[in-house]
C-alpha cells in the first residue's frame, strides 16, 4: 500500500480539516401523521411509508 513519504504541515492538516462540520439532519414531514421524519426512513411514529404501515406502532 502507498504510504505518505512526508508528513502534512498543521497548516494543511487544518486547510483539510476545515470542511468537517455538523450539520443539521434533514427532516420531512410524514404525509400520513405530519410528524417530522427523516427522508427515506419508516415513520417512527405511525410505522408508514411509501403510504401503507410496515412497522407496528402502538
Ligand atoms: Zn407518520
Amino acid at each position: 500500500m502507498a504510504v505518505p513519504k512526508r508528513r502534512k504541515t498543521r497548516s494543511k492538516a487544518r486547510m483539510r480539516r476545515a470542511h468537517w462540520r455538523v450539520e443539521a439532519p434533514t427532516y420531512a414531514a410524514c404525509p400520513q401523521c405530519r410528524q417530522a421524519k427523516m427522508p427515506h426512513r419508516v415513520c417512527s411514529n405511525c410505522g408508514y411509508y411509501s403510504g401503507r404501515q410496515v412497522v407496528e406502532t402502538e
